[in-house]
């Protein structure tokens, strides 16, 4: 077992460091209170290579693996830039793409997706389905000539308003219609500005500079070259992709967590109210070093998860432990930090009560912690489903 990264991966690490040169959390935050894309910062990312990190290099990729997109968002969330953006869009729309695409579909969205010409989101959430994808009840219909239709709801689809393209998880039959409940879903790479798609914003109170959308699909015609992988098989890509995402999320939550220690460390030592500085005093100490202790101890787990990806093994349990784990850490780090901060924690100046609804979220989406361990209980520890 070897802890040490290469010298690439090391760069990979740092360069959250060298882009707040450019593009800080300042730059950040002005974005979100704007409410507006940071389309400079995601260009500079994708210019330097990093949104198709994962891509093969073929279409415009680096080709490389889940552990340098590990140490790139951590990184980036090291300085308290956590893009979710490239995670719901980029990462969880350019890699399946990159596995079950057709050559055509490689072509057309691999290598603009990379140079950031075109962005993703994507969209499983609905209304009345919410956790139980099952339920999903988005469905294509077919017209009898290989098209279909496309009609239902999704909510809550980070950047659908900003992005160009969406991947949808749909239904060819419905629930009441398949033998195993994983059977009869199919996933589309849907044009968001296709006749028959709308998009309604949701104002939410996290303040990030990605908008959340509801996202209407009426009578959306779909032909064979929207279709991922096959039809009726959409379940497999579906389940491929979840554990990246909760290995990417829970290294975006590392990140924010580190960064607001740093901060707070940082102020502790300087802060004097009595005699010496706050950052003497164990009350403060001893919040900050659990959670110190939490983060990387999340850290360590989130790249395991991202090490077993690569060497394709499974990695659910670890995927699952570090997404539960990196949530938990980081919710402690920020309210450990906000404590030291006093009132000035509270400020849009010092800016770190704001971390909180980010990483809050984190407990919800994209899976809840409760199936995050409903998951751990059944299939890691061997108990009854609960649910
Ligand atoms: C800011 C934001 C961004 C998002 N971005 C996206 C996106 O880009 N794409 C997308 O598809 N979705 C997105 N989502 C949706 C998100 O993934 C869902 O909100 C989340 O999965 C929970 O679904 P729900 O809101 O319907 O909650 P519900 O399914 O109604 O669940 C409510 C609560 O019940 C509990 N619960 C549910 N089931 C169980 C169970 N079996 N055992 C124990 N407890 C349970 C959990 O505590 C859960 O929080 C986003 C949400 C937010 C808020």
């Amino acid at each position: 077992m070897d802890f040490n990264l290469s010298e690439e991966q090391q760069m990979i690490y740092e360069y959250g460091t060298n882009l707040a040169k450019d593009f800080d959390r300042k730059y950040w935050t002005d974005c979100a209170e704007k409410r507006e894309f940071p389309t400079a910062m995601y260009q500079k990312v994708a210019d330097d290579g990093f949104v198709g990190i994962m891509v093969p290099e073929a279409y415009g990729g680096a080709g490389l693996g889940m552990l340098e997109m590990v140490l790139f968002q951590e990184g980036l969330s090291n300085q308290g830039i956590p893009l979710l953006s490239l995670v719901v869009g980029a990462t969880m729309s350019l890699g399946p793409i990159g596995e079950h695409g057709t050559e055509e579909q490689k072509q057309k969205y691999l290598p603009a997706g990379c140079r950031g010409d075109i962005r993703f989101c994507f969209a499983i959430t609905e209304p009345d389905a919410g956790t139980n994808t099952m339920n999903t009840n988005t469905m294509i219909k077919e017209n009898g000539d290989g098209t279909y239709k496309l009609n239902g709801a999704k909510t809550f689809i980070t950047d659908a308003g900003g992005s160009d393209y969406m991947l949808v998880v749909s239904r060819n039959k419905a629930l009441a219609d398949v033998d195993r409940k994983t059977d009869g879903f199919t996933i589309l790479i849907v044009d968001r500005n296709a006749p028959g798609v709308s998009v309604q914003p949701i104002d939410v109170s996290i303040p990030i500079p990605e908008l959340q959308y509801q996202v209407f699909f009426d009578d959306v015609e779909i032909g064979p070259e929207h279709i991922l992988g096959e039809v009726g098989k959409g379940f497999d890509i579906l389940f491929e992709s979840l554990n990246p995402e909760r290995i990417i999320l829970a290294a975006v939550a590392n990140g924010l967590g580190r960064y607001a220690m740093e901060r707070a460390v940082e102020y502790a030592n300087e802060r004097v109210v009595f005699k010496g500085p706050i950052g003497a005093y164990q009350a403060l100490q001893h919040p900050l070093a659990k959670a110190k202790t939490e983060i990387e101890m999340s850290s360590l787990m989130t790249r395991k998860a991202a090490c077993l990806f690569d060497k394709r093994e499974p990695c659910g349990a670890e995927a699952n432990m570090s997404k539960y784990a990196g949530a938990e850490a980081a919710m402690h780090a920020i309210d450990a930090s906000l404590q030291c901060f006093g009132g000035n924690g509270f400020t849009k100046e010092y800016g770190i009560f704001d971390l909180y609804p980010v990483a809050r979220l984190l407990k919800t989406a994209p899976l809840n912690s409760e199936m995050v361990l409903n998951y751990i209980a059944q299939h890691v520890m061997g108990l009854p489903k609960s649910y």
